[in-house]
Protein backbone atom coordinates (compact mmCIF):
# COMPACT_ATOMS: atom_id res chain seq x y z
CA UNK A 1 0.00 0.00 0.00
CA UNK A 2 1.54 3.28 -1.20
CA UNK A 3 -1.55 6.04 -2.03
CA UNK A 4 -0.13 8.94 -3.38
CA UNK A 5 0.45 11.66 -1.31
CA UNK A 6 -1.32 14.44 -2.89
CA UNK A 7 -1.57 17.32 0.03
CA UNK A 8 1.24 18.40 2.25
CA UNK A 9 0.78 22.12 2.31
CA UNK A 10 -1.21 24.64 4.48
CA UNK A 11 -4.81 24.90 3.58
CA UNK A 12 -6.12 28.94 3.71
CA UNK A 13 -8.57 30.38 1.23
CA UNK A 14 -9.47 26.90 -0.13
CA UNK A 15 -5.56 27.82 -1.53
CA UNK A 16 -2.43 25.82 -0.56
CA UNK A 17 0.54 28.03 0.94
CA UNK A 18 3.85 27.00 2.12
CA UNK A 19 4.32 27.60 5.52
CA UNK A 20 5.56 31.57 5.90
CA UNK A 21 8.55 30.41 7.58
CA UNK A 22 9.42 27.92 4.83
CA UNK A 23 9.69 25.33 7.29
CA UNK A 24 8.23 21.53 7.24
CA UNK A 25 8.45 18.69 9.52
CA UNK A 26 8.25 14.65 8.82
CA UNK A 27 5.20 12.17 9.12
CA UNK A 28 6.42 8.77 9.59
CA UNK A 29 5.10 5.51 9.22
CA UNK A 30 4.48 3.67 12.45
CA UNK A 31 4.79 0.36 10.66
CA UNK A 32 8.66 0.78 9.52
CA UNK A 33 9.70 4.28 11.06
CA UNK A 34 10.05 5.56 7.48
CA UNK A 35 9.06 9.49 6.76
CA UNK A 36 6.00 9.43 4.69
CA UNK A 37 6.10 12.94 3.43
CA UNK A 38 7.52 16.54 4.40
CA UNK A 39 4.46 18.53 5.86
CA UNK A 40 4.14 22.47 5.86
CA UNK A 41 4.92 23.69 9.37
CA UNK A 42 2.35 26.15 10.31
CA UNK A 43 2.93 28.31 13.30
CA UNK A 44 1.77 31.89 14.97
CA UNK A 45 2.34 33.39 11.37
CA UNK A 46 0.21 30.97 9.66
CA UNK A 47 -2.38 30.65 11.90
CA UNK A 48 -2.82 34.33 11.53
CA UNK A 49 -3.55 34.26 7.99
CA UNK A 50 -5.83 31.12 8.54
CA UNK A 51 -7.93 33.27 11.15
CA UNK A 52 -8.06 36.50 8.96
CA UNK A 53 -9.38 34.47 6.22
CA UNK A 54 -12.10 32.23 8.27
CA UNK A 55 -13.01 35.83 10.17
CA UNK A 56 -13.37 37.39 6.76
CA UNK A 57 -15.71 34.62 5.74
CA UNK A 58 -17.36 35.20 8.93
CA UNK A 59 -18.43 38.35 7.65
CA UNK A 60 -22.13 39.34 8.00
CA UNK A 61 -22.54 40.06 4.75
CA UNK A 62 -20.38 37.08 3.42
CA UNK A 63 -21.42 34.27 0.91
CA UNK A 64 -21.12 32.11 4.08
CA UNK A 65 -23.39 33.78 6.37
CA UNK A 66 -26.16 34.81 3.57
CA UNK A 67 -26.16 31.11 2.71
CA UNK A 68 -29.44 29.55 3.87
CA UNK A 69 -28.97 26.87 6.72
CA UNK A 70 -30.61 24.18 4.25
CA UNK A 71 -28.17 24.93 2.05
CA UNK A 72 -24.99 24.65 4.09
CA UNK A 73 -26.32 21.27 4.69
CA UNK A 74 -26.23 20.50 1.03
CA UNK A 75 -22.83 21.31 0.41
CA UNK A 76 -22.40 18.77 3.50
CA UNK A 77 -24.20 15.81 1.56
CA UNK A 78 -22.07 16.74 -1.55
CA UNK A 79 -19.17 16.34 0.86
CA UNK A 80 -20.22 12.83 1.84
CA UNK A 81 -20.96 11.54 -1.32
CA UNK A 82 -17.10 13.00 -2.14
CA UNK A 83 -15.52 10.48 1.23
CA UNK A 84 -17.51 7.79 0.36
CA UNK A 85 -16.36 8.46 -3.29
CA UNK A 86 -12.36 8.65 -2.03
CA UNK A 87 -13.19 6.45 1.12
CA UNK A 88 -10.70 3.80 -0.34
CA UNK A 89 -8.06 6.49 -0.55
CA UNK A 90 -8.63 7.90 2.84
CA UNK A 91 -8.70 4.83 4.62
CA UNK A 92 -5.03 3.88 2.76
CA UNK A 93 -4.29 7.87 3.86
CA UNK A 94 -5.09 6.87 7.46
CA UNK A 95 -3.48 3.47 7.97
CA UNK A 96 0.17 4.50 6.40
CA UNK A 97 -0.07 7.63 8.74
CA UNK A 98 -1.96 6.57 12.17
CA UNK A 99 -1.57 2.57 11.83
CA UNK A 100 -4.65 1.82 11.86
CA UNK A 101 -5.80 -1.39 10.77
CA UNK A 102 -6.56 -1.40 7.48
CA UNK A 103 -9.96 -3.30 8.32
CA UNK A 104 -10.61 -0.97 10.96
CA UNK A 105 -10.45 2.63 9.09
CA UNK A 106 -12.48 0.23 5.42
CA UNK A 107 -15.26 -0.16 8.92
CA UNK A 108 -15.75 3.25 9.95
CA UNK A 109 -15.19 5.06 6.61
CA UNK A 110 -17.83 3.17 5.79
CA UNK A 111 -20.18 4.99 8.59
CA UNK A 112 -18.62 8.46 8.20
CA UNK A 113 -20.87 9.73 4.97
CA UNK A 114 -23.96 8.80 7.28
CA UNK A 115 -22.07 10.69 10.39
CA UNK A 116 -21.89 13.40 7.93
CA UNK A 117 -24.94 13.36 6.39
CA UNK A 118 -26.99 13.13 10.21
CA UNK A 119 -24.85 16.29 11.72
CA UNK A 120 -25.30 18.22 8.36
CA UNK A 121 -29.22 17.62 8.56
CA UNK A 122 -29.39 19.78 11.86
CA UNK A 123 -27.85 22.58 9.93
CA UNK A 124 -32.02 24.43 9.61
CA UNK A 125 -32.55 22.97 12.95
CA UNK A 126 -31.57 25.26 15.44
CA UNK A 127 -34.71 26.57 16.45
CA UNK A 128 -35.13 29.43 19.02
CA UNK A 129 -38.21 30.12 21.56
CA UNK A 130 -40.65 32.44 22.56
CA UNK A 131 -41.03 33.00 25.95
CA UNK A 132 -44.34 34.71 27.96
CA UNK A 133 -42.75 37.98 30.08
CA UNK A 134 -44.86 39.84 32.16
CA UNK A 135 -46.35 43.16 31.14
CA UNK A 136 -46.03 44.52 27.30
CA UNK A 137 -43.06 43.10 26.25
CA UNK A 138 -42.71 39.60 24.29
CA UNK A 139 -39.06 38.13 23.77
CA UNK A 140 -37.62 35.13 21.58
CA UNK A 141 -34.41 33.66 20.88
CA UNK A 142 -31.66 32.96 18.05
CA UNK A 143 -29.20 30.89 17.69
CA UNK A 144 -26.46 31.98 16.40
CA UNK A 145 -22.70 30.75 14.83
CA UNK A 146 -20.54 31.72 17.98
CA UNK A 147 -17.75 32.96 15.13
CA UNK A 148 -14.52 31.54 14.58
CA UNK A 149 -13.53 28.34 15.64
CA UNK A 150 -10.10 26.80 16.55
CA UNK A 151 -10.41 23.06 16.42
CA UNK A 152 -7.79 20.96 17.80
CA UNK A 153 -7.80 17.32 17.23
CA UNK A 154 -5.39 14.56 18.27
CA UNK A 155 -3.68 11.75 16.48
CA UNK A 156 -5.73 8.35 17.36
CA UNK A 157 -8.93 8.71 14.96
CA UNK A 158 -7.66 11.68 12.56
CA UNK A 159 -10.45 11.25 10.27
CA UNK A 160 -13.14 10.52 12.55
CA UNK A 161 -12.33 13.55 15.16
CA UNK A 162 -12.18 16.28 11.89
CA UNK A 163 -15.46 15.03 10.59
CA UNK A 164 -17.17 15.00 14.10
CA UNK A 165 -15.97 18.43 14.83
CA UNK A 166 -15.53 20.52 11.36
CA UNK A 167 -19.32 19.41 10.33
CA UNK A 168 -21.06 20.42 13.77
CA UNK A 169 -19.05 23.80 13.61
CA UNK A 170 -19.68 24.46 10.11
CA UNK A 171 -23.06 23.12 10.01
CA UNK A 172 -23.73 25.60 12.99
CA UNK A 173 -22.93 28.68 10.38
CA UNK A 174 -19.42 28.78 12.49
CA UNK A 175 -15.76 29.19 9.98
CA UNK A 176 -13.15 26.94 11.22
CA UNK A 177 -9.30 26.74 11.38
CA UNK A 178 -8.40 22.45 12.06
CA UNK A 179 -4.69 22.23 13.82
CA UNK A 180 -4.50 18.31 13.13
CA UNK A 181 -1.89 16.59 15.37
CA UNK A 182 1.79 16.38 13.95
CA UNK A 183 1.90 13.02 13.83
CA UNK A 184 -0.95 12.34 11.27
CA UNK A 185 -1.48 15.79 9.30
CA UNK A 186 -2.47 13.83 5.83
CA UNK A 187 -6.27 12.99 6.56
CA UNK A 188 -7.07 16.39 7.82
CA UNK A 189 -5.88 17.95 4.67
CA UNK A 190 -7.40 15.68 2.01
CA UNK A 191 -10.21 15.91 3.79
CA UNK A 192 -10.23 19.90 3.36
CA UNK A 193 -9.52 19.25 -0.49
CA UNK A 194 -13.13 17.23 -0.48
CA UNK A 195 -14.52 20.37 1.42
CA UNK A 196 -13.27 22.58 -1.28
CA UNK A 197 -14.58 20.00 -4.07
CA UNK A 198 -18.21 19.98 -2.31
CA UNK A 199 -18.50 23.91 -2.96
CA UNK A 200 -17.23 25.17 -0.07
CA UNK A 201 -16.97 28.94 -0.15
CA UNK A 202 -12.94 30.06 0.70
CA UNK A 203 -12.20 31.02 4.39
CA UNK A 204 -14.78 28.90 5.73
CA UNK A 205 -12.41 25.73 6.62
CA UNK A 206 -8.59 26.22 6.75
CA UNK A 207 -6.20 23.32 8.00
CA UNK A 208 -3.38 24.36 9.38
CA UNK A 209 -0.70 21.31 10.03
CA UNK A 210 1.78 22.15 12.53
CA UNK A 211 3.20 21.61 16.37
CA UNK A 212 0.99 22.03 19.48
CA UNK A 213 3.56 24.47 21.38
CA UNK A 214 3.58 26.74 17.99
CA UNK A 215 0.14 26.46 15.86
CA UNK A 216 -1.83 24.97 18.94
CA UNK A 217 -0.89 27.72 21.20
CA UNK A 218 -1.31 30.35 18.27
CA UNK A 219 -4.66 28.91 18.06
CA UNK A 220 -5.93 29.14 21.94
CA UNK A 221 -4.56 32.01 22.29
CA UNK A 222 -5.73 34.29 19.51
CA UNK A 223 -8.35 37.09 20.16
CA UNK A 224 -10.36 36.28 16.58
CA UNK A 225 -11.26 33.37 17.93
CA UNK A 226 -14.34 32.74 19.80
CA UNK A 227 -14.48 29.19 20.50
CA UNK A 228 -11.85 26.21 20.74
CA UNK A 229 -12.84 22.32 20.19
CA UNK A 230 -10.44 20.36 21.59
CA UNK A 231 -9.68 16.51 21.53
CA UNK A 232 -6.58 15.46 23.27
CA UNK A 233 -5.18 14.89 26.52
CA UNK A 234 -5.70 16.25 29.77
CA UNK A 235 -2.30 17.98 30.16
CA UNK A 236 -2.72 20.43 27.19
CA UNK A 237 -6.74 19.96 27.91
CA UNK A 238 -5.98 22.27 31.16
CA UNK A 239 -3.56 24.41 29.23
CA UNK A 240 -5.96 25.16 26.45
CA UNK A 241 -9.13 26.15 28.77
CA UNK A 242 -6.46 28.74 31.00
CA UNK A 243 -5.47 30.00 27.09
CA UNK A 244 -9.28 30.17 26.61
CA UNK A 245 -9.84 32.39 29.77
CA UNK A 246 -6.34 34.23 29.27
CA UNK A 247 -7.35 36.47 26.62
CA UNK A 248 -11.27 37.28 25.11
CA UNK A 249 -12.63 34.23 27.09
CA UNK A 250 -13.31 31.56 24.54
CA UNK A 251 -16.30 28.96 24.67
CA UNK A 252 -14.23 25.59 25.17
CA UNK A 253 -15.42 21.95 24.40
CA UNK A 254 -13.09 19.51 25.54
CA UNK A 255 -12.61 15.54 24.66
CA UNK A 256 -10.04 14.58 27.21
CA UNK A 257 -8.31 10.90 28.81
CA UNK A 258 -10.31 8.24 30.25
CA UNK A 259 -9.77 5.22 32.45
CA UNK A 260 -13.14 3.63 31.64
CA UNK A 261 -14.16 0.95 34.22
CA UNK A 262 -15.50 -2.40 31.97
CA UNK A 263 -17.37 -4.71 34.72
CA UNK A 264 -18.34 -8.28 34.35
CA UNK A 265 -20.97 -9.87 36.67
CA UNK A 266 -20.62 -13.07 37.80
CA UNK A 267 -24.10 -13.71 36.09
CA UNK A 268 -22.84 -12.33 32.73
CA UNK A 269 -22.42 -14.06 29.10
CA UNK A 270 -18.89 -15.07 29.40
CA UNK A 271 -17.90 -15.63 25.63
CA UNK A 272 -19.97 -11.90 24.65
CA UNK A 273 -17.70 -10.52 27.74
CA UNK A 274 -14.33 -11.67 26.56
CA UNK A 275 -15.01 -10.11 22.47
CA UNK A 276 -15.85 -6.78 23.88
CA UNK A 277 -13.25 -6.76 26.57
CA UNK A 278 -10.82 -7.62 24.03
CA UNK A 279 -11.81 -5.28 21.33
CA UNK A 280 -12.58 -2.25 24.34
CA UNK A 281 -9.08 -2.19 25.21
CA UNK A 282 -7.21 -4.03 22.04
CA UNK A 283 -8.59 -2.75 19.31
CA UNK A 284 -6.72 0.48 17.61
CA UNK A 285 -3.68 -1.15 19.95
CA UNK A 286 -5.40 0.74 23.01
CA UNK A 287 -5.19 4.37 21.31
CA UNK A 288 -8.94 5.04 22.62
CA UNK A 289 -9.96 7.17 24.83
CA UNK A 290 -13.06 4.96 25.51
CA UNK A 291 -10.76 2.43 25.97
CA UNK A 292 -11.43 -0.21 28.54
CA UNK A 293 -8.37 -0.12 30.29
CA UNK A 294 -9.85 -1.54 33.80
CA UNK A 295 -11.26 -4.42 33.68
CA UNK A 296 -13.65 -5.19 36.71
CA UNK A 297 -14.61 -8.72 37.05
CA UNK A 298 -16.81 -10.80 39.89
CA UNK A 299 -15.04 -13.17 42.42
CA UNK A 300 -17.35 -15.48 41.22
CA UNK A 301 -16.03 -16.15 37.31
CA UNK A 302 -12.50 -14.19 37.83
CA UNK A 303 -10.33 -16.87 36.91
CA UNK A 304 -12.08 -18.14 34.38
CA UNK A 305 -12.15 -14.79 32.81
CA UNK A 306 -8.38 -14.33 33.21
CA UNK A 307 -7.80 -17.34 31.50
CA UNK A 308 -10.40 -16.83 28.53
CA UNK A 309 -8.70 -13.35 28.07
CA UNK A 310 -5.17 -14.53 28.16
CA UNK A 311 -6.14 -16.75 25.11
CA UNK A 312 -8.03 -13.77 23.42
CA UNK A 313 -4.83 -11.58 23.84
CA UNK A 314 -2.88 -14.46 21.92
CA UNK A 315 -5.04 -15.33 19.41
CA UNK A 316 -4.99 -11.32 18.05
CA UNK A 317 -3.52 -11.40 14.25
CA UNK A 318 -0.77 -9.15 14.63
CA UNK A 319 1.08 -7.49 11.42
CA UNK A 320 1.41 -4.57 9.07
CA UNK A 321 -1.90 -2.79 9.44
CA UNK A 322 -1.94 -2.42 5.74
CA UNK A 323 -3.04 -6.32 5.39
CA UNK A 324 -6.20 -7.31 5.93
CA UNK A 325 -5.56 -10.26 8.29
CA UNK A 326 -3.97 -8.03 10.43
CA UNK A 327 -6.12 -7.15 13.25
CA UNK A 328 -3.66 -5.61 15.34
CA UNK A 329 -0.88 -2.89 14.63
CA UNK A 330 1.68 -0.92 15.97
CA UNK A 331 1.49 2.46 18.43
CA UNK A 332 1.57 5.71 16.36
CA UNK A 333 5.23 6.74 17.32
CA UNK A 334 8.17 5.46 19.25
CA UNK A 335 7.67 8.14 21.84
CA UNK A 336 4.32 6.47 22.55
CA UNK A 337 5.98 2.83 22.10
CA UNK A 338 8.31 4.00 25.16
CA UNK A 339 5.82 5.62 27.69
CA UNK A 340 3.88 2.33 27.37
CA UNK A 341 6.53 -0.04 27.69
CA UNK A 342 7.26 2.14 30.85
CA UNK A 343 3.85 1.73 32.08
CA UNK A 344 4.65 -1.67 31.91
CA UNK A 345 7.30 -2.20 34.09
CA UNK A 346 5.62 -0.33 36.58
CA UNK A 347 2.99 -2.76 36.27
CA UNK A 348 5.49 -5.32 37.48
CA UNK A 349 7.44 -3.53 40.26
CA UNK A 350 4.08 -2.51 41.36
CA UNK A 351 2.92 -5.97 41.89
CA UNK A 352 0.70 -6.57 39.45
CA UNK A 353 0.75 -9.87 37.36
CA UNK A 354 1.75 -9.75 34.38
CA UNK A 355 -0.13 -12.88 32.46
CA UNK A 356 0.66 -12.24 28.87
CA UNK A 357 2.62 -9.67 26.42
CA UNK A 358 4.69 -6.83 27.85
CA UNK A 359 7.63 -6.35 25.07
CA UNK A 360 8.48 -4.72 22.21
CA UNK A 361 8.14 -6.53 19.38
CA UNK A 362 11.26 -6.58 16.69
CA UNK A 363 12.70 -3.23 15.54
CA UNK A 364 11.37 -1.92 13.27
CA UNK A 365 8.34 -0.02 13.48
CA UNK A 366 6.86 0.32 17.25
CA UNK A 367 4.88 -2.66 18.24
CA UNK A 368 4.59 -3.97 21.13
CA UNK A 369 2.68 -7.68 22.67
CA UNK A 370 -1.27 -7.09 23.67
CA UNK A 371 -0.52 -6.97 27.48
CA UNK A 372 -2.87 -8.21 30.20
CA UNK A 373 -2.21 -7.68 33.91
CA UNK A 374 -3.92 -9.44 36.52
CA UNK A 375 -4.76 -8.85 39.88
CA UNK A 376 -4.29 -5.54 39.86
CA UNK A 377 -4.97 -3.13 42.38
CA UNK A 378 -6.65 -0.07 42.69
CA UNK A 379 -3.83 2.33 43.87
CA UNK A 380 -1.25 0.82 41.14
CA UNK A 381 0.16 3.08 38.34
CA UNK A 382 -1.37 0.87 35.81
CA UNK A 383 -5.09 1.31 37.28
CA UNK A 384 -5.10 5.30 37.72
CA UNK A 385 -3.20 6.61 34.82
CA UNK A 386 -4.47 6.19 30.54
CA UNK A 387 -1.96 4.71 29.32
CA UNK A 388 -2.92 5.02 25.60
CA UNK A 389 -1.75 1.76 24.56
CA UNK A 390 -2.40 -2.14 24.91
CA UNK A 391 -2.12 -2.63 28.21
CA UNK A 392 -5.40 -4.39 30.32
CA UNK A 393 -5.55 -4.33 33.74
CA UNK A 394 -8.35 -7.24 35.63
CA UNK A 395 -9.22 -6.05 38.97
CA UNK A 396 -11.33 -8.79 41.46
CA UNK A 397 -14.29 -7.35 43.03
CA UNK A 398 -16.76 -8.94 45.40
CA UNK A 399 -20.19 -6.31 45.18
CA UNK A 400 -21.88 -4.31 42.93
CA UNK A 401 -21.72 -1.79 45.35
CA UNK A 402 -18.05 -2.16 45.95
CA UNK A 403 -17.20 -1.97 42.10
CA UNK A 404 -19.27 0.93 41.70
CA UNK A 405 -17.38 2.82 44.44
CA UNK A 406 -14.19 1.77 42.97
CA UNK A 407 -15.27 2.27 39.41
CA UNK A 408 -15.70 6.05 40.20
CA UNK A 409 -12.72 6.58 42.02
CA UNK A 410 -10.76 7.84 39.17
CA UNK A 411 -10.41 11.65 38.13
CA UNK A 412 -11.67 10.70 34.75
CA UNK A 413 -15.29 9.96 34.31
CA UNK A 414 -15.61 9.06 30.41
CA UNK A 415 -16.84 5.72 29.01
CA UNK A 416 -17.58 2.87 31.53
CA UNK A 417 -19.52 -0.88 30.45
CA UNK A 418 -20.77 -3.93 32.33
CA UNK A 419 -22.02 -7.27 31.88
CA UNK A 420 -24.83 -9.36 33.43
CA UNK A 421 -28.05 -10.26 32.53
CA UNK A 422 -29.63 -8.86 35.68
CA UNK A 423 -31.46 -5.90 34.45
CA UNK A 424 -31.85 -4.45 37.93
CA UNK A 425 -28.08 -4.31 37.87
CA UNK A 426 -26.99 -2.40 34.58
CA UNK A 427 -29.47 0.34 35.81
CA UNK A 428 -28.47 0.57 38.94
CA UNK A 429 -24.82 0.52 37.44
CA UNK A 430 -25.88 3.00 34.65
CA UNK A 431 -27.39 5.29 37.04
CA UNK A 432 -24.23 6.16 39.47
CA UNK A 433 -21.57 5.65 37.69
CA UNK A 434 -19.62 8.74 36.71
CA UNK A 435 -19.18 8.54 33.21
CA UNK A 436 -20.62 10.67 30.29
CA UNK A 437 -20.80 7.13 28.25
CA UNK A 438 -22.49 3.96 29.75
CA UNK A 439 -22.76 0.36 27.95
CA UNK A 440 -24.70 -2.24 28.97
CA UNK A 441 -23.70 -5.83 26.93
CA UNK A 442 -22.44 -3.98 24.57
CA UNK A 443 -19.14 -2.03 24.19
CA UNK A 444 -17.76 0.58 21.90
CA UNK A 445 -21.32 1.37 19.96
CA UNK A 446 -20.58 5.12 18.81
CA UNK A 447 -23.40 6.36 16.87
CA UNK A 448 -23.84 9.90 15.36
CA UNK A 449 -27.11 10.15 17.41
CA UNK A 450 -25.90 9.71 20.73
CA UNK A 451 -24.06 12.46 22.42
CA UNK A 452 -20.58 11.73 22.89
CA UNK A 453 -18.21 13.18 26.14
CA UNK A 454 -17.38 12.50 29.49
CA UNK A 455 -17.47 14.40 33.31
CA UNK A 456 -14.99 15.20 36.10
CA UNK A 457 -11.61 15.49 34.26
CA UNK A 458 -12.73 13.56 30.86
CA UNK A 459 -14.03 17.31 29.21
CA UNK A 460 -16.52 19.41 28.85
CA UNK A 461 -19.15 19.80 26.53
CA UNK A 462 -20.61 17.07 24.09
CA UNK A 463 -19.98 15.96 20.44
CA UNK A 464 -22.75 13.98 18.16
CA UNK A 465 -26.12 13.68 19.22
CA UNK A 466 -29.22 15.62 18.57
CA UNK A 467 -27.55 18.77 20.28
CA UNK A 468 -24.22 19.15 18.92
CA UNK A 469 -24.48 21.96 17.27
CA UNK A 470 -25.32 23.88 20.58
CA UNK A 471 -21.42 23.67 21.12
CA UNK A 472 -20.99 26.39 18.37
CA UNK A 473 -24.27 28.25 18.88
CA UNK A 474 -24.71 31.36 20.95
CA UNK A 475 -27.98 31.68 22.28
CA UNK A 476 -29.58 35.66 22.10
CA UNK A 477 -32.64 36.67 23.71
CA UNK A 478 -34.40 39.34 21.67
CA UNK A 479 -37.05 41.06 24.08
CA UNK A 480 -39.75 43.48 22.25
CA UNK A 481 -42.14 45.96 23.25
CA UNK A 482 -45.51 46.06 22.27
CA UNK A 483 -47.95 49.16 22.08
CA UNK A 484 -50.45 47.25 24.63
CA UNK A 485 -50.81 43.82 26.05
CA UNK A 486 -51.51 41.09 23.73
P1 LIG B 1 -2.23 15.80 22.89
O1 LIG B 1 -2.93 16.51 23.98
O2 LIG B 1 -0.77 15.58 23.03
O3 LIG B 1 -2.41 16.59 21.52
C1 LIG B 1 -3.68 16.86 20.98
C2 LIG B 1 -3.57 18.05 20.05
O4 LIG B 1 -3.24 19.21 20.81
C3 LIG B 1 -2.50 17.94 18.98
O5 LIG B 1 -3.00 18.50 17.78
C4 LIG B 1 -1.37 18.78 19.52
O6 LIG B 1 -0.52 19.31 18.54
C5 LIG B 1 -2.14 19.89 20.22
N1 LIG B 1 -1.42 20.58 21.29
C6 LIG B 1 -0.38 20.13 22.02
N2 LIG B 1 0.00 21.07 22.92
C7 LIG B 1 -0.81 22.13 22.73
C8 LIG B 1 -0.95 23.40 23.36
N3 LIG B 1 -0.14 23.76 24.37
N4 LIG B 1 -1.92 24.23 22.94
C9 LIG B 1 -2.76 23.87 21.95
N5 LIG B 1 -2.69 22.69 21.31
C10 LIG B 1 -1.73 21.83 21.70
O7 LIG B 1 -3.04 14.46 22.69
P2 LIG B 1 -2.72 13.26 21.69
O8 LIG B 1 -1.52 12.55 22.23
O9 LIG B 1 -2.70 13.73 20.28
O10 LIG B 1 -4.01 12.36 21.84
C11 LIG B 1 -4.16 11.43 22.83
C12 LIG B 1 -5.08 11.93 23.92
O11 LIG B 1 -6.33 12.33 23.34
C13 LIG B 1 -5.43 10.88 24.93
O12 LIG B 1 -5.37 11.42 26.23
C14 LIG B 1 -6.85 10.50 24.58
O13 LIG B 1 -7.60 9.97 25.64
C15 LIG B 1 -7.41 11.79 24.09
N6 LIG B 1 -8.57 11.58 23.23
C16 LIG B 1 -9.82 11.90 23.71
C17 LIG B 1 -10.94 11.68 22.94
C18 LIG B 1 -12.31 12.05 23.44
O14 LIG B 1 -13.18 12.23 22.61
N7 LIG B 1 -12.54 12.16 24.73
C19 LIG B 1 -10.81 11.14 21.66
C20 LIG B 1 -9.54 10.82 21.20
C21 LIG B 1 -8.43 11.05 22.00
Amino acid sequence: MAPEIKYTKIFINNEWFDAASGKTFPTVCPHDGKVIANVAEGDKADIDLAVNAAKKAFHRNSEWRLLDASKRGNIFYKFADLVERDAKYLAELETIDNGMVCTRIQSILATIPDRIRYIASLADKSEGTTIPLDGDTFCYTLKQPVGVCGLILPWNAPILMFINKIIAALAAGCTAIVKPAEQTPLTALALAALMKEAGLPPGVVNVVPGYGETAGVALTHHPDVAKISFTGSLEVGKLVQKAAGANNLKRVTLELGGKSPLVIMNDADLQSAIQYATLGLFLHQGQMCIAASRVFVQSGIYDAFVQAMTTAARSLKIGNPAEVTSQYGPQVDEEMMKKILCYIEKGQVEGAKLVIGGKRIGTQGYYIEPTVFADVQDNMTIAKEEIFGPVQSILKFETLEEVIERSNASHYGLAAGIFTTNVTTALQFSKHVEAGIVWVNTYLVLAPQAPFGGRKESGVGRETGSKCLDEYLDVKAVTYSQPKKL
